[in-house]
C-alpha cells in the first residue's frame, strides 16, 4: 500500500467528517496489564463506529493505540493516522488505515492531528499520553483552539492525577476555569456523548501558529 507523506495545508481535508466528528485520540503505545483498561480503549473505537465520528490518533499499531484504531476500523469508522518516521518501525505504523500520514517530527505529528479534530481525548496511557493531554489543554488554555477535551478515567486510572490537579487549584496554580475544561467520564459513551454535546459550541479559528 502507498503511505502518503504530509500534505500541503491548501491539500488538507476538512477536519470533520462527513457523518459526524472528528476525534483525537492520546493513548498508551503499550497494552498494559489491565484487560478493563483495553476494553474501555476498544469501546472507544466501537462507539465512534456507531456515531459515524471519525477516528485521528498517532497511526500506530502498538499498545491501546492500535486497539483503538482496530475497533474503529472494525466498526466502519474512517481513520486517520499520523506517525513521524522514526517511529514506524517502534510503534508499527499501521498500514490498514483510511489515511496515514507520515511526518518527519513530533511537532508536524501533534500539530496534523490537532488540525484535523474536533474534540481531543485522552485514554489510559504513559508518559506520551500525559504529555499530549497537557499539551492540548495548554493550548486551549492559551487560546490556540477552543474545542472539548476529554479524559478517560476508567477504573480510577487518574485518580491520583486528577488529585494534583485539584490540589493545584486549591494553592491558586490552576484556575477553576482552567480545570473545568476537561471533561472527565469513567464511561466510554458517556464521555463521548459530552464531547459530542460540546463540539459545536466550538466556533473559533484554531491557531497552531504560536506553538
Ligand atoms: P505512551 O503514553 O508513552 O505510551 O505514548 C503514547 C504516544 O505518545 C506515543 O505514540 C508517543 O509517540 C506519543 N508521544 C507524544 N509526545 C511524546 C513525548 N514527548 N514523549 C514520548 N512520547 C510522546
Amino acid at each position: 500500500m502507498t503511505i502518503p507523506t504530509l500534505p500541503s495545508p491548501a491539500q488538507r481535508l476538512p477536519t470533520t467528517a462527513a457523518a459526524g466528528l472528528s476525534l483525537c485520540v492520546y493513548c498508551a503505545s503499550r497494552v498494559g496489564q489491565s484487560p478493563t483498561l483495553a476494553q474501555a480503549a476498544r469501546e472507544i473505537g466501537r462507539g465512534l463506529g456507531r456515531l459515524g465520528w471519525q477516528l485521528v490518533y498517532g497511526g500506530g499499531r502498538a499498545g491501546l493505540m492500535g486497539e483503538v484504531a482496530d475497533a474503529a476500523l472494525a466498526a466502519g469508522a474512517p481513520v486517520i493516522g499520523v506517525i513521524p518516521r522514526s517511529l514506524m518501525s517502534r510503534e508499527l505504523g499501521h498500514t490498514g488505515l483510511t489515511e496515514l500520514h507520515v511526518v518527519e517530527t513530533m511537532h508536524e505529528r501533534k500539530r496534523l492531528m490537532a488540525e484535523r479534530s474536533d474534540a481531543f481525548v485522552a485514554l489510559p496511557g504513559g508518559l506520551g499520553t500525559l504529555e499530549e493531554l497537557f499539551e492540548v489543554w495548554t493550548w486551549r488554555q492559551l487560546g490556540y483552539h477552543d474545542k472539548p477535551i476529554g479524559l478517560l478515567n476508567v477504573d480510577g486510572y487518574f485518580d491520583a492525577l486528577l488529585d494534583f490537579v485539584s490540589r493545584a487549584v486549591d494553592l491558586g496554580f490552576v484556575t477553576p476555569a482552567q480545570r473545568a475544561l476537561l471533561q472527565v467520564d469513567g464511561s466510554p459513551q458517556a464521555l463521548l456523548r459530552r464531547l459530542g454535546e460540546l463540539a459545536p459550541a466550538a466556533t473559533a479559528p484554531d491557531d497552531y501558529s504560536r506553538t
